[in-house]
Order: C-alpha cells, then sequence, then structure tokens
C-alpha cells in the first residue's frame, strides 16, 4: 500500500540515506580531531600515565595500548632541509638559571627505558616561545655499539644519539598538567656525533653511568653549568609541532631540534650504549621510528638549504665563551662530507654513463655507414678517432 503511494520511493529514500551518510561522516571527523588534540586525563587514567603502561624499543606498536600514539602528529620526525620552511621570525632562544650551584643536588635515574637527570624549575626558557617553560628533566636516546641512534634523523641520516631537554609551560603549574595541554611542553633536542676527544661537559653525567646500571636505581650529582651540554649557537634551530616519543605519545610537545651537533668520543658513547640495563638485558637502541609529517610544517630559523650542518667542538660549546669567530674553525660533519661524496658519485656516474652512450652511438652510426657503403659498392673508407672529435 505505502509503495502506492510513492510512485518512485527509491527517490524519496536517497536524500536521508544520504544525509545518515554526512551524518556519519561528520561524527568520525569529530572524533579524530578531538582524539588528535586532547583526549584528557580520563585517558590517561585509562593507560596508566607515562610511567605504569609496559611497553618496548624492540616492540613499537604502541597504539595497541596507548592510542595517542597512532595521531597525525608523531615524533620523531625525518628533517628534510630543502622542504624546511625559512622563519626568520622565530625568536632567540634565551635560557635562564641553566648554571646551577654545585650545592644542587639532581638527581640521576635508569627508569629502564633511558638515564634521567632531574632538573629543577629554577631553570627555564626565558625566551623563544609566547610564553615562559621550566625545565623538568634531560635524557638521552642512542643506538648500540655497531649502530646510530637519534631519533630525528636529518636529510635520512641518523646521528649517534640525541638528548632532549624537556620544559613544561609555567602557567600549568606541573609537567604532568602541561603534558595534556596542546602547548604543554618544550623539548629541545641536541644530536650527537663522534669525535675524537672526550667532552668533558659530559662527565658530569657519563661518569656516573656505571652506578646507575641498575633499572629504578636513583644516585644524586651535584649541580653544573648545563649549558656547556647545549650548542653555544641556539639560533640555528628547526622548530615543528610534535608529540611525546614514548607512551603515552600525547601530541603536546613544540620540538626544537638545535642545526649545531655536538662530539661526544667513541669511548663515551660506549659507556651509553653498553652501562645500563633494563630487566636483565642491555638498554641500547632506545629511539623510536621516525614518524610521517602528514602534512606538518617544519620551520627552520636559519636558512637550513644554504648552511652546511655544523659539527661544533669543544671549544665551541658555551663553557669556552669568548670567542665567537667560530664558522672558520669548524670541521665539516661526517654527515655533510658523506653527502658530498654521494652528490660527486652521481656526477661522475653520469657524465660516464653520457660517454658510454656517445661511443656506443658512434659506433653504431660507424657500422651503419660502413654496411651502406657495403651495400652500395663503394669501398669503405675506415676514419680513426679523430672523426669523432669532430
Ligand atoms: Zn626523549
Amino acid at each position: 500500500m505505502l509503495k502506492q503511494k510513492h510512485t518512485n520511493p527509491n527517490i524519496m529514500q536517497r536524500p536521508r540515506q544520504m544525509q545518515r551518510l554526512l551524518f556519519l561522516l561528520l561524527a568520525q571527523l569529530l572524533k579524530v580531531v578531538f582524539c588528535d588534540t586532547n583526549e584528557g586525563p580520563e585517558h590517561e587514567r585509562r593507560h596508566g600515565g607515562p610511567t605504569l603502561g609496559h611497553w618496548t624499543y624492540t616492540d613499537q606498536d604502541w597504539k595497541k595500548d596507548f592510542q595517542q600514539c597512532e595521531g597525525k602528529s608523531q615524533s620523531p620526525i625525518n628533517i628534510e632541509t630543502s622542504k624546511t620552511m625559512f622563519n626568520k621570525n622565530l625568536p632567540k632562544i634565551i635560557l635562564e638559571g641553566y648554571s646551577l650551584p654545585e650545592t644542587t643536588s639532581l638527581n640521576l635515574t635508569n627508569n629502564g627505558h633511558t638515564v634521567k637527570l632531574t632538573l629543577p624549575d629554577s631553570m627555564s626558557i626565558s625566551s623563544g616561545f609566547s610564553q615562559k617553560y621550566l625545565a623538568a628533566q634531560l635524557h638521552f636516546h642512542w643506538g648500540s655499539v655497531s649502530s646510530s641512534g637519534s631519533e630525528h634523523t636529518v636529510d635520512g641520516t641518523r646521528y649517534a644519539a640525541e638528548m632532549h631537554v624537556v620544559h613544561y609551560a609555567a602557567k600549568y603549574g606541573s609537567l604532568s598538567t602541561a603534558a595534556l595541554e596542546a602547548d604543554g611542553l618544550a623539548v629541545l633536542a641536541v644530536l650527537f656525533q663522534v669525535g675524537p676527544n672526550d667532552n668533558k661537559n659530559y662527565n658530569h653525567i657519563f661518569d656516573k653511568l656505571q652506578d646507575v646500571s641498575e633499572e629504578g636505581v636513583i644516585v644524586q650529582i651535584p649541580g653544573f653549568d648545563v649549558n656547556t651540554l647545549l650548542p653555544r649557537q641556539l639560533y640555528r634551530f628547526f622548530r615543528y609541532n610534535g608529540s611525546l616519543t614514548t607512551p603515552p605519545c600525547f601530541q603536546t610537545v613544540t620540538w626544537t631540534v638545535f642545526n649545531d651537533t655536538i662530539q661526544l668520543s667513541k669511548a663515551q658513547l660506549h659507556k651509553l650504549e653498553t652501562n645500563l640495563k633494563t630487566g636483565h638485558h642491555t638498554l641500547d637502541s632506545n629511539f623510536r621510528f621516525v614518524q610521517p609529517l602528514n602534512g606538518r610544517k617544519v620551520f627552520a630559523s636559519f636558512s637550513a638549504t644554504l648552511a652546511s650542518r655544523r659539527m661544533v667542538t669543544k671549544e665551541d660549546t658555551a663553557e669556552s665563551g669568548g670567542d665567537d669567530k667560530s664558522g672558520s674553525e669548524l670541521r665539516e660533519p661526517n654527515a655533510y662530507s658523506t653527502h658530498s661524496g654521494d652528490t660527486l658519485a652521481i656526477i661522475f656516474g653520469i657524465l660516464f654513463g653520457c660517454t658510454v652512450l656517445v661511443f656506443v652511438i658512434y659506433v653504431l652510426r660507424q657500422r651503419k655507414r660502413r654496411s651502406l657503403n657495403t651495400e652500395s659498392g663503394q669501398k669503405v673508407i675506415y676514419k680513426p678517432t679523430t672523426t669523432m672529435e669532430a
């Protein structure tokens, strides 16, 4: 009966189906947007917060237990220098209170994922962002005795190791509260390369690594000038919005990856790579794989495509102070040399290929000419190589 009333039921139903489809699509979109921006404390409770959930670097399928780890703004990333956007308006980073008196006592701990040095909130980034960020801790990511282990890569190059100095927005009062807010965290990242000498600035920490080899152990070390762990030139850096590189992967980190790298000796890196344990195993290769950019922009505070990556020598770090004629004393980093070598190899390869091609064409043409000459019964005249130069 109903069918008789509606002469063409399909036409009547189609708009309703379309509406339902659109509604479902919109609901899904809202869900995605909402989950990606901020899941709030409820999410943290569900997943036990940053310290309770069990996860490892060998199985990085963290999204099973930590939903945000499959978000669209994850870290670390590969920084493609040719695609970075030069932004001359990025404010210079100024650090305050980084020179700690020896009377300060700092906790160094092996938490099973990294070695972490707790920092007092008297240390801060006073300029560089639109708000003040207070220091909380610094920690390291490294590879193994046979492989590099930085988290961020630059133009596909993975550096020997990486240090993160974690700060939280002062207005949120604590690291755990700030970690849930979109503008909550600011992390300064330093990339390491292998150098010929020990970097004594790092001995404050590395001399104590043996003491924290067991997971869960905490030792105390006296305060020192933390500026000396950073490159002296803080105005060359990459900036992007990303996440914690460990579960729960909150997407609340404004990343600053310094362009200038720091040198550590092989022996110092060896200490990092072999001294610490997670359970009964050596704690090594504690870096997360690079994550897709998903359209995010990476800004550079300098013209990244024109400047070569710089390796900072011991003399070039903050401790030496004074002399700032940096540029001329700098050595080309390994990564840069490797790239130059690759470029040369490609150029020579192309030139060689072209020469071979020209020669083959010449030989073929000569053969053709010869066969034509033979067919027409003319005498074949062999011309020596001089013709090729014509
Ligand atoms: Zn880290």
